[in-house]
């Protein structure tokens, strides 16, 4: 309550000023009653010359305590210390020294150095300078031309005795206070110093838990000044880079991005310029070239700290995601491949029913047709067609065996002596050669033996015979086919030439399709070539076509030769 009285209702926040304005308080009231005690000694003593001053100290202490109240604290305390030092002036001038009012320099002085201190301590010392100076006056000087009280020895011994109290009491104020303030700080203080020593603990345990993460997530760590292009890096960092940590924790900023893959640097430095144009984080995946010279696929993710307005410093982290990576690609080719299996399926299941429901339709025609006859001869035509669309179908079905049997079986290799190989195609298809009257010739060395997969080997052979045979030029009369083979260094290659109809220059590209026909002539499933070059990728060979029209065409094949 009296608190609320001399410091008003409003709470001061700061401890400091809260004891400070308390001080100037009781200071205040110390002179006030002062004053007051000295006008009941002086009226008893009957000393009346000093009573208009002892009452004018009464009001300037209650208006020290008013300006105190009010927050006006350097205006409070020079009122304070004036009429202090003024009221002391005047008495210790007035009196024999013997009254002891000098005490009240001390007791001043005192209080100016304390009162001034969280205001201005070049005023607290400028009032000591006036209460010795006061003093020095009072003492030396002229008496002052007020008549000075005609006082008995009495008075002066209370004067003597009341000022000594007083006096005394002021300093033991001040030295308490002084007292007080210094172990609040020092409690303080210590309070401060257990506060940091158990902060340093928690940080040395944040440390060590940041570094066991670090540790787990096998992250390389970096802090990047971004003016300066610098770039400090943890050594696990240069760990992941291939460098050894002794080179240093320091790398420039341009070295590490001439080490970024050329596909990936102007993404990456676009995205991370971005997020730091913006003061985001970023995350970004790419490729670093190595110390020896490989790419691998890390994980760069980052944070940029902003310092004033621009941003100076980003930090981040790098994780290695090869096999990550090489997962997803896998997948991602896995993907591709079912894709191409599913199209693949479709366009088969389509073609596959059209080129069996074809010859079947004709078959059911001509049964239909023989069963109406009775005639030999019509008879005779009816069967001829009847086997050749069966044969059409059993082509077909040969066809879509030879692809099933590439797609299901392992590659088995064994040593293959090509000569007797080309000379059994040769004899499977003597026949129709001589039929369409084509010289069917071959080139080759008859010791020539390759590792290689004897039946995928037939079935290319067969498909690329057989068109070479069934597209001959019936308006040539020297008609050809030939074979030949031969080996350099660690390649097979295979030459089927003819001298046929060729193949127009814009569907050279297609003949490998699926069911792609490119002829008039083809009365074929449109599925050989696509069969021969489906093998040859299981054999790790390719094949190549180069055609002209009415010229002839050449396919060479080209597979790997294990001698
Ligand atoms: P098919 O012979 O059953 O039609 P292929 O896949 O074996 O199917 O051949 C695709 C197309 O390529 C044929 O329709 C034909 O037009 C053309 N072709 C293939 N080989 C030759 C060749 N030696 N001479 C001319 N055209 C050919």
């Amino acid at each position: 309550m009296i608190r609320d009285i001399l410091l008003g209702e409003e709470r001061i926040v700061s401890r400091n000023e809260y004891k400070y304005a308390l001080l100037r308080a009781q200071l205040g009231i110390l002179l006030g009653s002062i004053c007051f005690i000295y006008i009941f000694i002086d009226i008893f003593n009957g000393v009346l010359v000093y009573l208009p001053w002892y009452m004018g100290g009464i009001a300037l202490s209650a208006l020290v305590i008013t300006l105190n109240r009010n927050r006006k604290y350097l205006l409070s305390s020079i009122i304070l210390l004036v009429t202090a030092n003024m009221l002391v002036f005047l008495i210790a001038s007035l009196e024999d020294t013997q009254g002891g009012a000098f005490f009240y320099f001390m007791a001043t002085s005192a209080t100016s150095l304390v009162v001034f201190n969280p205001i201005s301590k070049r005023l607290g010392i400028a009032f000591v300078g006036l209460s010795i100076a006061l003093a020095a006056v009072a003492f030396f000087g002229e008496r002052l031309p007020i008549p000075a009280p005609e006082g008995n020895e009495s008075y002066e011994k209370i004067s003597f005795t009341v000022n000594f109290i007083l006096g005394l009491l002021s300093c033991i104020l001040i030295l308490l206070f002084v007292m007080d303030r210094n172990e609040e700080s020092e409690r303080s203080l210590l309070g401060n110093q257990e506060e940091l020593e158990e902060l340093t603990k928690e940080l040395e345990k944040s440390k060590d838990r940041f570094a066991l993460a670090v540790e787990g997530t096998k992250a390389g760590i970096y802090e990047w000044d971004i003016n300066a292009g610098k770039v400090y890096v943890s050594s696990r960092f240069k760990d992941l880079l291939g460098f050894s940590s002794n080179e240093g924790l320091e790398m420039e900023l341009e070295i590490l991005r001439s080490m970024m893959h050329p596909e990936d640097k102007d993404r990456s430095i676009r995205l991370v310029d971005k997020a730091i144009k913006k003061g985001e984080t970023y995350q970004n995946e790419l490729r670093f070239r190595l110390n020896d010279g490989r790419y691998r696929w890390f994980q760069d993710s980052g944070i940029v700290s902003k310092k004033g307005q621009s941003p100076k410093v980003a930090v981040g982290s790098l994780i290695d995601i090869n096999d990550r990576k090489q997962v997803e690609q896998e997948l991602r080719n896995k993907n591709a491949e079912l894709e191409k299996t599913n199209e693949e399926l479709d366009r088969f299941v389509y073609s596959a029913s059209h080129d069996m429901r074809a010859p079947l339709t004709t078959l059911q025609g001509l049964l239909n047709l023989a069963i109406l006859t009775y005639e030999p001869k019509e008879l005779d035509e009816y069967h001829e067609l009847m086997i050749n669309r069966i044969s059409t179908m059993e082509g077909f079905i040969k066809e879509v065996t030879d692809y099933s049997r590439n797609t299901r079986l392992e590659i088995n290799n064994s040593i293959v002596n090509i000569k007797d190989l080309v000379e059994e195609v040769k004899n499977s298809f003597e026949f129709l050669a001589n039929e369409a009257c084509i010289d069917l010739k071959i080139d080759l060395d008859p010791n020539l033996e390759i590792k290689t997969d004897k039946d995928r080997l037939t079935v290319i052979l067969n498909n690329l015979v057989s068109n070479a045979i069934k597209y001959h030029d019936e308006e040539k009369s020297k008609r050809f086919v030939k074979i030949q083979v031969s080996v350099t260094g660690s390649r097979c290659l295979i030459r089927i030439v003819d001298n046929g109809i060729g193949i127009p220059t814009e569907f050279q590209d297609k003949i490998f399709d699926m069911f792609y026909r490119a002829s008039e002539k083809s009365d074929g499933s449109g599925l050989g070539l696509y069969i021969v070059k489906e093998t040859l990728e299981r054999l790790n060979g390719n094949i190549s076509c180069k055609s002209e029209l009415h010229l002839g065409s050449t396919f060479e094949v080209i597979i790997p030769a294990e001698m």
